[in-house]
C-alpha cells in the first residue's frame, strides 16, 4: 500500500473559499493543532473522504474553544452556522429544526470555522432517510482488554458479515476501538437493520460470553468488548472516516486495510500531524470500493455459529 514516492503536489488538494476567523485558533494545544491547521489536514483527507461523508445527515461535536473546552454535541442548525453548511427537514423530527449535512469541500471547511472537531454522519444518506445504506459494527473494549483481542474481535466481525454476504471495512475509531462497516444497497428500514446488527452482536456474545457482550450495562463490562450495534438505529451516528476525535493529541478515524491490522496500530495511532504523511503516500485507498461492494440486507437474521 506504502508507495515510495514522496507526498502528490499542494496544487492538487483542495483549497477553501471559506472565510475563517481566527485561523490560529488553537483546537489541539497538545498536538499544536490550529484552526487553519485542521483544514489543512481535511484538504488532504478530502479526496479519500468526501464520498462516504458528503450528502449523509451528520451529527456534530462543536468545541469552539478546543478539544478539552465546553463541547456541543448537536444535531441540528444552529445560529451564525456557515451558509456552506446545508440544512435539511427530516420529517421525523419532533424538534422542527433543521438537521445538516455537507455537500462539498467548503461545506466541511465551514463545520471547521464552526469549531465541529467531531463528524457524526447516520447510516443513510439524504437521498432516503429511511432506507440505511451501511452497518457499522463498533468496539468497544472494556477496562483490561488487550489490543490483540479487539483485533480478533474485528476479524470475527467480518468473517460473520462475510457469511452473511457483506463486504467489510475497517476503521481506527481514534478512540479506544475499531469499527468494522458494510456497505448495504439501500432497501430494508431502519428495524430491520438494527435487527440485524443486534444479530450479529447476540451471536458473538453467546457463543463466546467470556470475550463479548452485546448489552450496553457498563459494570458487565470489565474485560470483555462490548459489540455495540445501537450505530444502526435512525438518527443514530458513528464519528465518520477521516474525522479528528475531540481527544488528547488530536487523533483521527483512520481506514486501514485488513492485512494492516497489527499491535503496532492502536485506535488512536493515526493523528492530525501523522496522517498527512500516510495520505500522501497511500497507494491504494483501502476503501476504494466501498459503495461498489454494497448488497442489501437478507431476510432471514443471521445465526449462531456453535452450540454451547
Ligand atoms: P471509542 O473507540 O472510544 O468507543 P467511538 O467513536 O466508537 O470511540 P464514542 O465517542 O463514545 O465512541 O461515540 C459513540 C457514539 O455516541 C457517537 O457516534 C455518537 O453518536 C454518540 N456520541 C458521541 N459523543 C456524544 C455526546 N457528547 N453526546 C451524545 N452522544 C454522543
Ligand atoms: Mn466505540
Ligand atoms: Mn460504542
Amino acid at each position: 500500500i506504502v508507495r515510495e514516492e514522496k507526498a502528490s503536489s499542494k496544487e492538487k488538494l483542495p483549497r477553501w473559499t471559506v472565510k475563517l476567523t481566527h485561523p490560529d485558533r488553537i483546537y489541539w494545544k497538545d498536538a499544536g493543532v490550529t484552526k487553519e491547521g485542521l483544514a489543512e489536514y481535511y484538504s488532504q483527507a478530502w479526496r479519500f473522504m468526501a464520498p462516504l461523508v458528503v450528502n449523509r445527515p451528520l451529527a456534530l461535536l462543536r468545541c469552539p474553544n478546543g478539544y478539552d473546552g465546553q463541547s456541543f454535541f448537536q444535531k441540528h442548525a444552529w445560529k451564525g452556522m456557515s451558509s456552506n453548511i446545508l440544512t435539511v427537514h427530516d420529517p421525523k423530527d419532533k424538534s422542527g429544526q433543521p438537521i445538516v449535512a455537507i455537500d462539498g469541500f467548503d461545506g466541511l471547511i465551514g463545520l471547521v470555522q464552526g469549531g465541529v472537531l467531531e463528524i457524526h454522519p447516520w447510516q443513510a444518506s439524504l437521498h432516503d432517510l429511511e432506507r440505511p445504506d451501511q452497518i457499522v459494527m463498533d468496539l468497544d473494549p472494556g477496562d483490561g482488554v488487550e489490543w490483540q483481542a479487539v483485533i480478533e474481535a474485528a476479524n470475527e466481525v467480518r468473517e460473520r458479515m462475510e457469511v452473511e454476504g457483506f463486504a467489510c471495512f475497517l476503521k481506527t475509531s481514534g478512540g479506544k476501538g475499531l469499527h468494522v462497516v458494510s456497505p448495504v444497497k439501500p432497501s430494508a428500514g431502519w428495524d430491520e437493520l438494527k435487527s440485524f446488527a443486534k444479530g450479529i452482536a447476540d451471536a458473538m456474545a453467546g457463543d463466546s460470553p467470556d470475550r463479548f457482550v452485546a448489552t450496553v450495562t457498563k459494570s458487565k463490562r470489565r474485560g470483555k468488548i462490548l459489540i455495540d450495534y445501537l450505530r444502526n438505529g435512525r438518527g443514530a451516528t458513528a464519528v465518520a472516516p477521516y474525522s479528528t476525535r475531540a481527544r488528547a493529541g488530536a487523533p483521527v478515524s483512520m481506514p486501514l486495510a485488513w492485512e494492516e491490522l497489527s499491535g503496532e496500530i492502536g485506535p488512536a495511532y493515526f493523528t492530525v500531524p501523522n496522517a498527512p504523511a500516510r495520505l500522501a503516500n497511500l497507494g491504494t485507498d483501502p476503501w476504494e470500493d466501498f459503495r461498489k461492494a454494497e448488497v442489501p440486507l437478507g431476510k432471514s437474521p443471521p445465526k449462531r455459529k456453535r452450540k454451547k
